[in-house]
């Protein structure tokens, strides 16, 4: 099957950048689209329907945080941002803006090529293992995963909790996804990051964090005493069934 070559939205001001980016992907076989400010990218996001967007946070008119914040409400589309400074990679990941993964300037295009194609790869596989799943085992209700009064469809994507279904950004069903089929485990925070956020991802272990964090507060009755995502000092986290 000869697949459709993946559409790459930049939204990118400097025209040395975007050349650059421009190049480079074009090469690698991507369709690429180009905005050079905030709300154009949105109206070409809503237009084109990108597999992924490359996400600037300094932009004229309305700036990268707000962009992806307002296309996180409305498409799944990974989104990968690019920050100037390290404050800025706080505002990403802190700000629970949705953000799938984030680069900082000045980066290399190899690596960026590489994240990309892995959030690609991560979109793809989920569809797969999705409608792959039933058939494989189709004994086991695979697209479903039952705790208690906490329901996990992967199916749907989605979370129930005590019959109220809960949204959760893409990272952090990942997460919670990873955790679960391996309740009762002790992951480590370094396991954790490479199999949800993948080995090229060196945004470090408090990413975990943060995420478990999260997660206790959609999830747990109180968050300061979880009793589903247990931590397990020094090591990381165990998923009680
Ligand atoms: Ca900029």
């Amino acid at each position: 099957m000869v697949e459709t070559p993946s559409k790459v939205l930049i939204v990118e001001d400097e025209p040395a950048l975007v050349d650059t980016l421009e190049y480079s992907l074009r090469r690698e076989g991507y369709t690429v689209l180009i905005a050079g400010d905030g709300p154009h990218a949105i109206e070409t996001a809503r237009r084109e329907q990108p597999d992924l967007v490359l996400l600037d946070i300094m932009l004229p008119l309305l700036d990268g945080l707000d962009v992806c914040r307002i296309l996180r409400q409305e498409m799944n589309t990974p989104i990968l941002m690019l920050t100037a400074r390290s404050e800025e990679v706080d505002k990403v990941v802190g700000l629970e803006l949705g953000a799938d993964d984030y680069m900082t300037k000045p980066f290399s295009m190899r690596e960026l090529k590489a994240r990309i194609k892995a959030l690609l790869r991560r979109v793809r596989l989920d569809r797969e293992t999705v409608a792959v799943a039933p058939a494989l085992a189709p004994d086991v209700p695979a697209a479903r995963m039952t705790f208690g009064d906490l329901v996990i469809d992967l199916s749907r994507h989605e979370v129930v909790l005590a019959g109220v279904a809960h949204h959760l950004k893409p990272k952090e069903f990942d997460l919670l996804v990873f955790l679960a089929r391996n309740r009762g485990m002790v992951l480590s925070r370094e396991l954790i990051l490479e199999r949800v956020w993948g080995w090229e991802f060196d945004g470090g272990s408090r990413t975990v964090d943060v995420h478990v964090r999260w997660l206790r507060e959609k999830l747990e009755r109180d968050p300061s005493d979880p009793q589903r995502i247990v931590t397990v000092r020094s090591v990381g986290y165990r998923f009680e069934g």
